[in-house]
């Protein structure tokens, strides 16, 4: 059986801390969360590689920095209750259950949803729930949320999760047209009050139904 945790551990290092991300809790999750089991078993030994990777139903598992990017954007910490757009291989719920208390993760694949909802429990995530679902409209019966990040893009931010967001939450998605897309946080300051702030151009697979 091949030992991972040095490529993990090298990962973190080379490709997140490197790069700028600071976040320690962050980092430490990353430094745990076994992505080898979050990919076909057949691109396992690419697991750390800096890239994003192809998963079934035509969709990705994000590149390792873009995952710990979002996840120090969401401003996670102990406590907290985060909401996922986007489940795929589970892999950035799992990351994120390491430091809040509880994660919903809403995917519209249903055989992605039933196989990310299996491996996290095998793997012993027990505070994620997958929601098999279309995310745009969020989760009401869970709101509101610290936290809500999408790992899926859209022209317009879906009204649902500007009003899911708890005050002082962060909204954390990729937004604009395909091929054109910035990794953006909302910051929801008071009621009707949110800010806005643009942090790096990205590439991800579209919001179904987002517009
Ligand atoms: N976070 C995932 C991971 O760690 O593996 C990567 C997710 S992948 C980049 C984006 C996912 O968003 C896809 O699995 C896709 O099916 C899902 N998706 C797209 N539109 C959706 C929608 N309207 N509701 C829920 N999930 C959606």
């Amino acid at each position: 059986m091949i030992d991972y945790r040095p490529a993990r551990l090298n990962m973190v290092e080379r490709q997140i801390a490197r790069r700028g991300v600071s976040d320690l809790a962050v980092l430490e999750a990353m430094s745990e969360v076994p992505r080898e089991e979050f990919v076909p078993e057949n691109l396992r030994d690419y697991a750390y590689e800096d890239t994003a990777l192809p998963i079934d139903g035509y969709q990705t598992i994000s590149q390792p920095y873009i995952v710990a990017l979002m996840a120090s954007a969401g401003e996670l910490s102990p406590g907290q209750k985060v909401l996922e757009i986007g489940t795929g291989s589970g892999y950035a719920a799992a990351v994120m259950a390491r430091i809040v208390s509880r994660v919903v993760t809403i995917e519209r694949l249903a055989s992605l949803a039933d196989t990310a909802r299996m491996r996290l429990t095998r793997l012993g995530y027990g505070n994620v729930e997958v929601v098999t679902g279309d995310g745009v409209a969020g989760c009401e019966a869970e709101a509101p949320f610290d936290a809500i990040l999408s790992a899926a893009g859209s022209r317009r931010i879906p009204p649902a999760w500007k009003s899911q967001l708890a005050i002082g939450g962060r909204l954390v998605m990729p937004l604009g047209p395909l091929g054109d897309q910035i990794l953006v946080k909302v910051t929801r300051l008071k009621d009707d009050d949110y800010v806005e702030k643009a942090l790096a151009a990205v590439r991800f697979v579209p919001l179904i139904g987002g517009g």
